[in-house]
């Protein structure tokens, strides 16, 4: 006989989530799984970890903006001013008059018609993509495109062409072997978040107007830091190449990262905005991020402005240090940034190295798989407009004495 009890039990003890431990146990052996870290108080050079003061080499909060008090001063007011939550999706009733006030904003910085404004940076690349390519359409793509690229790129019918990480001749050679699609789009970081180097948007652009095909790139690391005025990369090469800003399509940025804030936009011409607003699912289809981080994000674009000195120095001090490190022997691959890998190759290299580097009071995190490709372990230095240089001196120290054990000397 069968009591209810007993049936409840029957069905719990083939437990359908039992894979999960299963699997969770093979990425330990693999010292692939992450463990959430201590939560943080604050974000700056230096951070208080679970008691202890750490130099912080992790964030990318490269102009030092995150706990800036003008961006909290700016978000309080907003507060006051338009509430919190905002109830819909911007579509609906959710837009506040600081969504408004920073899309303005966003295509007077970014030299474009109009922009919109995404929840997340990850958000702009998962509803835009799909936007713009769907079945009988072709997507170009770096091997190395951050993870919201490629999820974009899955979302969309479209067919995906992957090249070789910078490799414009293979780019061509796919380009040129597919004339067959209604539409064509090339995808790119522009400054690559664990390489730390740059897309070669010249040659893209060249691309992508011999084969007739949208550009669209992705700014996340280098808005607010690379170009004149703390444009992106696009900027950066438009100094030699001015038809460049005309042939870059589609912008993608984040309010994350340098700009210290939250949210991604997309910014180009009228016509693409407004298809966007109709068509990108993560923009019609998500609420309304509250005012008060387009406030803040409006005063950190206020700052980058008026404080070019901050994206200056902090380029200055990278280029410093990766030739530091580049004499100690480690591989710093192609990087042009304040993003530095130290390349190692093994997960448990990597962990053993950053586990040294956090003995000595420096956080440093170790990139594994699937965040890079097997094989192309790492450790990521992000340096920041807080770095001082005692700190980076300190660091320098450490490292040269974990010098990779393969190096020359
Ligand atoms: C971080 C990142 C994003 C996502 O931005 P969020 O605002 O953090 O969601 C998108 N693209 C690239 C290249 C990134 O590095």
């Amino acid at each position: 006989m069968n009591s209810p009890a007993t049936s409840l039990r029957s069905t719990t003890s083939t437990d359908p989530l039992k894979w999960i431990d299963d699997d969770l146990a093979e990425l330990q052996r693999m010292q692939l799984c992450r463990r959430l870290p201590h939560p943080l108080a604050s974000q700056g050079a230096v951070v208080d970890y679970d008691g202890r003061q750490l130099i912080n080499f992790a964030s990318n909060d490269y102009l030092s903006l995150a706990a800036d008090l003008r961006l909290i001063e700016a978000a309080k007011a907003t507060c006051d001013q338009e509430g919190f939550g905002r109830g819909a999706s911007p579509l609906i009733c959710g837009r506040a008059p600081a969504h408004d006030s920073l899309e303005r904003r966003l295509a007077e910085f970014e030299g474009t018609e109009a922009a919109l404004l995404f929840p997340t940076g990850f958000a702009a690349n998962a509803g835009t993509i799909p936007a713009l390519a769907d079945r009988g359409d072709a997507i170009f793509g770096d091997a190395k495109n951050h993870a919201s690229i490629i999820d974009g790129c899955r979302l969309s019918r479209a067919e995906k062409h992957v090249y070789p990480h910078t490799d414009t001749r293979v780019l061509e050679e796919l380009l040129r072997a597919a004339g067959g699609y209604r539409r064509r789009l090339i995808v790119t970081d522009t400054l690559f978040s664990m390489d730390g180097d740059l897309a070669p948007l010249p040659r893209l652009a060249e691309l992508a107007a011999q084969y007739d095909a949208m550009l669209m790139v992705d700014e996340a690391h280098a808005t607010g830091v690379f170009g004149e005025q703390g444009r992106g990369v696009v900027e950066h090469f438009s100094q030699h190449h001015p038809d460049l800003h005309q042939q870059v399509h589609i912008r993608v940025g984040t309010l994350s990262k340098a700009l210290g804030a939250a949210g991604g936009f997309v910014c180009g011409t009228s016509a693409l905005i407004e298809w966007l607003a109709n068509r990108a699912r993560t923009y019609v289809f998500s609420t309304a991020q509250p005012a008060a981080i387009s406030a803040a994000a409006i005063a950190a674009l206020d700052i980058v402005s008026a404080e070019p000195e901050r994206r200056a120095e902090l380029l200055t001090f990278a280029n410093e240090l990766r030739q530091q490190l580049g004499r100690q022997g480690w591989d710093t691959c192609a990087s042009a940034s304040q993003i530095i890998p130290l390349r190692v190759g093994s997960p448990d290299r990597a962990l053993q190295l950053a586990d040294e580097l956090l003995e000595q009071g420096l956080w440093v995190p170790a990139i594994r798989p699937p965040s890079v490709p097997a094989g192309e372990s790492l450790l990521r230095l992000s340096l920041t407009a807080a770095h001082s240089g005692a700190m980076i001196e300190r660091l320098i120290e450490a490292l040269s004495k974990l010098r990779p054990q393969t190096a020359a000397w």
